[in-house]
């Protein structure tokens, strides 16, 4: 059971990119350091609704 997910800029709250994670095996949010083409840097992105 895998679930589409955005990441958002933690930032500029953007929705930057999307991934698929299974909630199963990871019930936390997800956090990554990821390009955040509006800030023009890496920034940290959480999980949110597509
Ligand atoms: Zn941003």
């Amino acid at each position: 059971m895998r679930e589409i997910i955005s990441l958002n800029c933690g930032e500029c709250k953007r929705k930057n990119y999307t991934v698929t994670k299974n909630k199963k095996a990871h019930q936390e949010k997800l956090e990554v350091a990821r390009f955040c083409r509006a800030c023009r840097k890496h920034t940290p992105h959480k999980e949110g609704k597509v």
